[in-house]
């Protein structure tokens, strides 16, 4: 019976576990021993009892439980010691920043792993139960407007009072992904005005169905800024020019800026200048879910809340950690979806033909394999 690995995540601030109880008798169902360190979960309010009662083994560390794995999934890249521990050929899935932890990739092709990398799977109709891109970043929207309106000074929706009334917060949300989305739903539940700017043309109607107003710059390059895979493209100097002095006019009169802008593979863009947040009323609240990438506001530093002018700029980093056990829930899912292509009739037999495995592949048999990542 092929077993399967689960530990405890230990890069800083990481809360989020890759499976749970309920995904564990999923992975049993498919035929796998699952092997858990204890206390893998608990910051992700996932216990160990609740891990036995779903037919997980216990151990006490994670070389113990890496040890003889033929999987291991992660949220993060494994630690030095669980790659120390792993077996010649074993399996490591995980959402693994293949582009940025090289150190990480290369040490994982030296133990001989084969490595998947969850952000490398194609957004194709088969694969959009193994988005873990997409489950993560819905909730980092949703979190994002929770947090900007713990640090906002007021109350988001109007109120009227015997006293007077509360003015609705304007909240203006800048990229309208997957993130992006759910930080509009998220402001607009809460009671605020939103409106919401992007690149792309298709996010215009889903912006608007929302309840939310676009505001952009819509000229012939807007009208070709998505590329085939469905993200935005960098923006000519040009473009940006544009887009910044329309923001410039917008940003000023808004109380929340949530950004959420990037483009796969560089730098996230800067959407919001100096200028721009100096022009904002004291008060006002900035939260960058871009800024593990560079941020799209500039001033913002991850980890920290940088006060300009009376203007707060949010930088927390990982904000699905902070909504760790629906995180974990869901990206779960997505694991345990990905897994079913590795196992056939209870055994290990990954079809490296396969087009998902085939984009996710990192490295295999002592080398990197991935066409993006190979050294050259
Ligand atoms: P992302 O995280 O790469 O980027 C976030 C948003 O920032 C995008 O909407 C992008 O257009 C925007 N952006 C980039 N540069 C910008 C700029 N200069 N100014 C303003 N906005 C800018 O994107 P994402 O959230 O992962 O999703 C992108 C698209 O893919 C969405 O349309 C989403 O619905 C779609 N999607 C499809 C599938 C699928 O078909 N399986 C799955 C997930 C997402």
């Amino acid at each position: 019976m092929p077993v399967l690995a689960v530990t405890k995540e230990r890069r800083a601030g990481e809360t989020r576990v890759a499976v749970t109880p309920d995904a564990t008798r999923k992975l049993i169902a498919l035929g796998l021993d699952v092997v858990v360190e204890a206390g893998a979960g608990l910051a992700a309010a996932a216990i160990d009892a609740d891990y036995e009662a779903a037919g997980a083994r216990l151990v006490r560390s994670a070389p113990e439980a890496v040890a003889g794995a033929d999987i291991l999934l992660k949220v993060r890249g494994p630690t030095e010691e669980e790659i120390g521990a792993l077996k010649a050929g074993a399996i490591v899935v995980g959402l693994l920043n293949p582009f940025q932890d090289r150190e990480t990739m290369e040490a994982l092709a030296r133990a001989g792993a084969t490595v998947f990398a969850m952000e490398l799977v194609p957004r194709i109709t088969r694969a959009q139960v193994m988005d873990a891109l997409s489950s993560q970043a819905n909730l980092a929207g949703y979190r994002s407007v929770i947090e900007a309106a713990e640090v906002y000074g007021r109350a988001l929706p109007m109120m009227m009072t015997a006293a007077g009334t509360v003015a609705a917060a304007k909240v203006f949300v800048m990229g309208a992904g997957v993130a992006g989305l759910q930080a509009i739903a998220t402001a607009r539940r809460l009671g605020a005005v939103v409106t919401a700017t992007d690149v792309r043309p298709a996010a215009k109607e889903q912006v608007e169905s929302l309840g939310a107003k676009f505001v952009a710059v819509e000229d012939e390059e807007f009208k070709a800024a998505e590329t085939a895979a469905g993200y935005a493209k960098p923006m000519s100097e040009a473009y940006q020019a544009k887009q910044a002095a329309l923001v410039g006019e917008h940003i000023k009169k808004q109380d929340i800026v949530v950004t959420t802008a990037l483009i796969p593979g560089r730098l996230a863009p800067k959407l919001v200048s100096a200028e721009h947040v100096a022009s904002m009323k004291a008060g006002s609240v900035l939260v960058d879910l871009a800024v593990e990438q560079g941020g799209n506001v500039v001033g913002a530093r991850t980890g920290e809340i940088v006060e300009a002018g009376g203007v707060k700029i949010v930088g927390v980093p990982n904000l699905p950690g902070r909504v760790a056990a629906d995180a974990s829930a869901l990206y779960a899912r997505n694991l345990t979806a990905f897994v079913g292509l590795l196992i056939k009739d209870g055994a290990l037999a990954p079809d490296f033909d396969d087009e998902i495995l085939q984009a996710a592949l990192v490295a295999k048999d002592g080398a990197i394999v991935h066409a993006l990542l190979k050294p050259v």
